[in-house]
C-alpha cells in the first residue's frame, strides 16, 4: 500500500522570536510546531515532511507540492509575506485533488482565503480560557475515535460568527468557558480537493499534543488525501450541437472566431 505523503507548513516566525511568550511557546514546541506535529502524527501508513516558511521557495518547490497529497498549514503573523505565486500554485494542485487541512489562525492566510472566497473573519479573545468541543456529524471520517465531547482546558476563544461560505459541512462545533460557540471543524471541497479546517492550536498552549487533538488530524491528514473524481479546469473547445440548430444565425456573415482568441 502506498503511503499517504503528508507536507506540514508552518510560517515558524513566534517559535523564533525573543522574549518570555517565545519562551513558553518553545517549551511547547522546541522544533517548532511543524516538527512537533510531524512527530504527533508519525503513523506506518504516513509519509510526513515538516517544512517552513523561511526555507527555499518558501518551503513549498513545486516538485514537493506535486508529490503532496494532503498540505498542513499553520500560519499567523507571516500571512501576508506569502508570495502570490506559491498561493496561486497551491490553489492549481488543491483543484487537481490536493487535501489542504488549515490550522488555527491560518483562518485568516491567503491560501484559505483564496480557496473559500469569503473574508474568514471571527471574534477572538485570549484569556486562557476552556474550550469544549462537539462532535456533530459523527459519522464523518475525520470524527472517527475521537469522544463526543473532550475539554481543552485552556485555549484562545474563536467566535462566530465565522465568515465561511454557508456550505460549510460542520463535523466540530465549540463552546467556550466565556460564553462563545463556534464552527471548529468544517469541511469544504473545492474542484477535486478536500479542505478541513480545524480552529485549535493557540501557539502559547500544548493543544497539539493533546490525544484528541491529534487524532482528529490524524484522520483529516488521510480524509483529505482522498480526491474526489477529477474535474474538468479548463472550458471546452466550442461545442458542437446535439441537434439541429434551424435558426438563422445573424451573424452567419462575418468571421467571429476572432472573439475568442486570447488578447
Ligand atoms: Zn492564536
Amino acid at each position: 500500500m502506498s503511503k499517504t505523503r503528508v507536507t506540514i507548513w508552518n510560517e515558524f516566525i513566534h517559535e523564533k522570536q525573543q522574549g518570555p511568550v517565545a519562551d513558553v511557546i518553545r517549551t511547547h514546541y522546541p522544533d517548532g510546531i511543524h516538527n512537533a506535529l510531524k512527530a504527533e502524527l508519525s503513523a506506518p501508513d504516513l509519509e510526513i515532511t515538516a517544512v517552513s516558511q523561511d526555507m527555499p521557495e518558501q518551503g513549498l518547490p513545486q516538485e514537493l507540492l506535486e508529490n503532496t497529497d494532503t498540505l498542513m498549514w499553520w500560519g499567523h503573523v507571516g500571512h501576508s509575506k506569502v508570495e502570490d505565486s506559491l498561493v496561486d500554485r497551491i490553489q492549481k494542485r488543491i483543484l487537481e485533488g490536493m487535501g489542504l487541512v488549515v490550522l488555527h489562525s491560518g483562518h485568516y492566510s491567503k491560501i484559505f482565503r483564496r480557496m473559500l472566497g469569503t473574508h474568514c473573519s471571527l471574534r477572538w479573545r485570549e484569556v486562557g480560557e476552556k474550550e469544549r468541543l462537539w462532535k456533530v456529524d459523527m459519522e464523518h471520517p475525520i470524527a472517527q475515535g475521537v469522544p463526543d465531547t473532550f475539554e481543552i482546558p485552556h485555549t484562545e476563544m474563536y467566535g462566530e460568527p465565522f465568515g465561511i461560505p454557508p456550505e460549510a459541512h460542520v463535523v466540530f462545533m465549540s463552546w467556550y468557558e466565556g460564553g462563545n460557540v463556534f464552527r471548529s471543524g468544517v469541511t469544504f471541497q473545492r474542484g477535486a480537493g478536500r479542505i478541513f479546517y480545524f480552529s485549535p492550536g493557540h501557539e502559547t498552549f500544548p493543544i497539539y499534543h493533546q490525544p484528541e487533538v491529534v487524532k482528529i488530524l490524524g484522520n483529516a491528514v488521510r480524509w483529505a488525501a482522498q480526491s474526489l473524481p477529477p474535474a474538468k479546469t479548463n472550458c471546452w473547445d466550442q461545442d458542437p450541437p446535439p441537434e439541429k440548430v434551424f435558426s438563422r444565425n445573424p451573424m452567419d456573415e462575418i468571421d467571429t472566431s476572432s472573439l475568442h482568441k486570447k488578447a
